[in-house]
């Protein structure tokens, strides 16, 4: 080939279609061939530097050559040098063959030679680093969530999904171990351990890390076992000198795939939820997927994750359940109950309460309660309606919150309802510094004008103690009570001396779950004046309420 035609094939190699081929067999130069023979090239090699000051103390981790004839120049060469995205940098030389110096022309034409080897370098660099940095969480290189997408994506596009399980797990402990051994040796740790669980596995199979201490792994059924074994604990050996053992292990959701999901993503979730509930009840690491726990956890999860856009969007309202004098009929007050309204469901409160309970939103919720009856209370005032006492209900959670009673009053104040107008809601208490700061807040209340009642009185274990020490205005005597069809004698004596009690102490007491007409008598007989129940009306919408403001007398209603 003369110097004419190694133009020709020059600009070629420019054109897309053959960088493509020299890109594909960059390995063998099959395409090159031609052009190292007309220039008498007699080597190139890339090396390439993990990053500058690599370079500057000329330690390349690759050292590659790429073509190499008999012999060459090493005292002649041209160079190019490129920074690819990764941070390496990759340095490509060309030598001529032994005793052979390039004129100008053949120079020129080496180098654009070169140029065109470097550009299809970094370009092969650029796409593997691509697909490196999307498949690839960047702390400690494991494979991430997108890649996990991809590879379950595909293994059920085989329809192969029921031959896998999932196994989510969380490590145990890692911000402990983290501070024993230090971050950097804790990170070297977590790879170890990462390729113990990897060992023997092959494709699709895979560990991937969701983030923080969270992974993934995708596993054939029969390899389950070991993993598990293996996350159970193991002893992982350090440097003696700086630690000797450290065990790691893992708390494990594993969720056999049927291949019957409509999505991979429901298989990731299961394993997820499995495995938060092997984290939340200390009963083993492991938790295999079981449709009713896991249906609890999901539900949790849901309602935690909507709960503060319901709150902004209002979707929480309040019913009012009537109180009723039982010597005159009349309403003498109600009690206001929370319901979630979602749309065209309404869900209540045994479905929510209990889940915020766990966390401080139910005070958010108690507080944005609070407001709502204070805004109903207001309007009916401003309609001239003649308002009742409504009691609203206080999680125990608020005792850890040393302003409840200031944040109460804060609000009542700022809707300049009366104080008297709102009676706070509290259930027992279990332990003792629980006691001591609820009388305390008890206290603070009444000083401040507001009636405190203690809700479901009698199911607690403290209930006689407690009512001695703190200064409820009220007693609600819990539903269990009266509620069975035939009151037990048990029972029967129990109401009798708690209304006897609360009598002596100063408080008034009232019955709540009143269903019956008998029930009302037993009340009337022991002493007991005030009740709340269907018997009377079950917790209505607040536009329902306000008609019973308006005809207050019960005994109209039959
Ligand atoms: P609670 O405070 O003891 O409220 C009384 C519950 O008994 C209400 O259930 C009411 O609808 C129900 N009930 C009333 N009369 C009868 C009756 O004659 N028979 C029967 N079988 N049940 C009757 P609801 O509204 O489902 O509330 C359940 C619990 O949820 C409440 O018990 C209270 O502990 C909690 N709750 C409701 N709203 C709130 C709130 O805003 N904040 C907090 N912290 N808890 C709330
Ligand atoms: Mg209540
Ligand atoms: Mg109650």
């Amino acid at each position: 080939m003369d110097i004419d035609k190694i133009k020709v094939k020059l600009h070629d190699l420019f054109c897309e279609e053959a960088s493509i081929v020299l890109y594909e067999s960059d390995k063998d130069n099959i395409a090159s061939a031609d052009i190292i023979d007309t220039l008498n090239i007699g080597r190139i090699v890339f090396f390439e530097y993990k990053d500058m000051s690599a370079e500057l103390r000329d330690e390349p981790f690759i050292v590659n050559v790429r073509y190499e004839g008999e012999n060459y120049n090493e005292d002649d060469y041209v160079m190019n040098r490129s920074v690819v995205p990764s941070g390496n940098v990759v340095r490509v030389c060309i030598f001529p063959v032994e005793g052979y110096s390039w004129n100008d022309e053949e120079r020129q034409l080496v180098g654009e030679f070169l140029l065109i080897i470097s550009t299809l370098k970094s370009r092969i660099r650029m796409k593997e680093f691509i697909e490196y940095a999307t498949f690839h969480e960047r702390e400690l290189g494991f494979y991430n969530s997108f890649y996990l997408g991809k590879t379950l994506s595909m293994v059920q596009k085989l329809d192969r999904l029921s031959e896998y399980s999932i196994i989510f797990f969380n490590l145990v402990n890692i911000s402990g171990i983290n501070s024993m051994i230090g971050r950097a040796e804790a990170d070297i740790m977590m790879r170890r351990f990462g390729a113990m669980l990897t060992e023997g596995l092959e494709q699709p199979e895979c560990l991937c890390r969701m983030g923080g201490d969270n992974f993934v792994m995708v596993a054939r059924h029969e390899h389950v076992d070991t993993l598990l074994k293996i996350l159970n604990g193991t002893d992982m050996n350090g440097d003696a000198s700086f630690w000797e053992t450290i065990r790691m292990s893992a708390y494990c959701g594993v969720y056999h795939c049927s291949g019957h999901e409509k999505s991979f993503s429901e298989c990731i979730d299961y394993a997820q939820a499995s495995m938060l509930i092997a984290k939340n009840t200390n009963h083993a690491n492991v938790q295999f997927y079981d449709e009713s726990m896991v249906r609890i956890v999901t539900n949790t999860k849901k309602i935690e994750s909507r709960f503060k856009d319901a709150i902004i969007k209002k979707e929480f309202v309040a019913y009012y359940q009537p109180k009723v004098n039982l010597e005159n009929n009349m309403l003498i007050g109600a009690e206001a109950l929370c319901r979630w309204n979602r749309g065209k469901k309404l869900i209540t409160p045994d479905q929510f309460i209990p889940v915020l309970e766990k966390s401080n939103r139910i005070c958010s919720l108690d507080f944005y309660m609070l407001e709502t009856v204070c805004k109903d209370l207001a309007s009916w005032m401003d309609k001239g309606k003649t308002p009742v006492r409504v009691s609203t209900n206080f999680s125990r959670k608020h005792l850890g919150n040393p302003n409840f009673v200031s944040d109460v009053i804060n609000i009542v104040d700022e809707y300049r309802i009366p104080r008297s107008l709102i009676v706070i809601e509290l259930t027992e208490t279990t332990t003792e510094s629980d006691l001591i700061r609820l009388t305390e807040c008890v206290q603070e209340f009444r000083k401040a004008g507001f009636d405190v009642s203690v809700d479901d009185f009698g199911v607690g274990y403290s209930s006689m103690s407690m009512i001695k020490d703190v200064p409820f205005s009220e007693i609600k005597i819990d539903r269990s009570f009266i509620s069975s069809d035939s009151i037990s004698d048990r029972d029967m004596i129990m109401m009798k001396h708690i209304i006897t009690l609360a009598d002596d102490l100063g408080m008034t007491t009232i019955a709540e779950g009143v269903e019956t007409k008998e029930q009302i008598e037993l009340l009337r007989k022991y002493g007991c004046y005030r009740a709340q129940g269907y018997i009377f009306d079950k917790p209505l919408t607040k536009e329902d309420f306000e008609k019973v403001l308006d005809n207050p007398d019960y005994s109209s209603r039959g």
